[in-house]
C-alpha cells in the first residue's frame, strides 16, 4: 500500500511517514499543494494525507482538483486539521474528503483510520499480503523478508527495494525508476547507489540472491511466478 503525504510541517511530516512505514505503508511525501497534486496524479497511491493549510495551494484546493479528476477520485483522502480550523464534516464532505483527523492526534488514531479508509475504497484487502517467489517470502505487513523460513535483515532502503522489484516482478526496472521510486529522488544519490544497494540484497538473500537479475543496458528485474 502506497500514501501520499501532503504537509508542510516538515517534522510531522517525517515522523508520520516513520510510523507509516514502520506498519508496512509505503510512503511519498510533498510540503505544498501544489507539488502534492503533482505527486499523486502521477504516483496514483492507495490513499492520501493531506493537510489544509498548505503553502502555494491549500489541502482544500487539492482534495477538490483530485476528487474531480478521474484518475485520482477514487483514492481516499483523509484530511489532516490543526484545532481551531474551521474544517468540519460538512466542509470535509463538501470537498469530497473521505476522513479526516483533528491535530494532535495519535498515531494509533491515524493508522485505524487509514485502515477504514483503505477498506472502504476496497483497497484493504487481506492485513497480511505475502509475495512469494520460490523460497524468498515477503509479508510487507510486517516487513518481513525470509528465505526458506528464516529471516533476513534488510536496511528500510533495501527493504523498499526489494519491494519495488518484487511488486513488479517479471518486468524489467531502469535504475532511474528504482530512483524514483525508493530514494524518491533525494539528492546525493545517483544510480550507481542502486547498484550498490543491489549487490548487498543480493548477498544478504544468499542462495536466492540470483532473483535479481541484472538486464544489461537498462536495469534489474526480479525473476519470480
Ligand atoms: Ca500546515
Amino acid at each position: 500500500m502506497r500514501i501520499v503525504i501532503v504537509e508542510d510541517e516538515k517534522d510531522l511530516a517525517a515522523l508520520l511517514a516513520f510510523q507509516l512505514e514502520k506498519e508496512g505503508y509505503r510512503v511519498l511525501t510533498a510540503h505544498d499543494g501544489s507539488s502534492g497534486y503533482d505527486l499523486v496524479s502521477r504516483e496514483l497511491p492507495d490513499l492520501v494525507l493531506l493537510d489544509i493549510m498548505l503553502p502555494v495551494v491549500s489541502g482544500i484546493e487539492v482534495c477538490k482538483l483530485l476528487k474531480k479528476q478521474k484518475s485520482t477520485q477514487g483514492i481516499p483522502v483523509i484530511m489532516l486539521t490543526a484545532k481551531g480550523e474551521e474544517i468540519d464534516r460538512v466542509i470535509g464532505l463538501e470537498v469530497g474528503a473521505d476522513d479526516y483527523v483533528t491535530k494532535p492526534f495519535s498515531v494509533r488514531e491515524l493508522l485505524l483510520r487509514i485502515k477504514v479508509a483503505l477498506r472502504r475504497s476496497g483497497r484493504g484487502g487481506d492485513e497480511e499480503q505475502i509475495m512469494v517467489m520460490g523460497p524468498v517470502a515477503i509479508n510487507t505487513g510486517r516487513c518481513l523478508v525470509t528465505v526458506s523460513g528464516v529471516e533476513v535483515v534488510l536496511t528500510t532502503t533495501e527493504y523498499k527495494l526489494l519491494c519495488a522489484l518484487a511488486e513488479s516482478r517479471g518486468r524489467v526496472q531502469t535504475r532511474d525508476h528504482l530512483l524514483r521510486h525508493v530514494w524518491e529522488h533525494h539528492s546525493g544519490t545517483d544510480t550507481r547507489t542502486v547498484d550498490s544497494h543491489i549487490t548487498r540484497i543480493r548477498t544478504k538473500l544468499g542462495v536466492c540472491g540470483d532473483f535479481i537479475k541484472t538486464v544489461r543496458g537498462f536495469g534489474y528485474k526480479m525473476e519470480g511466478e
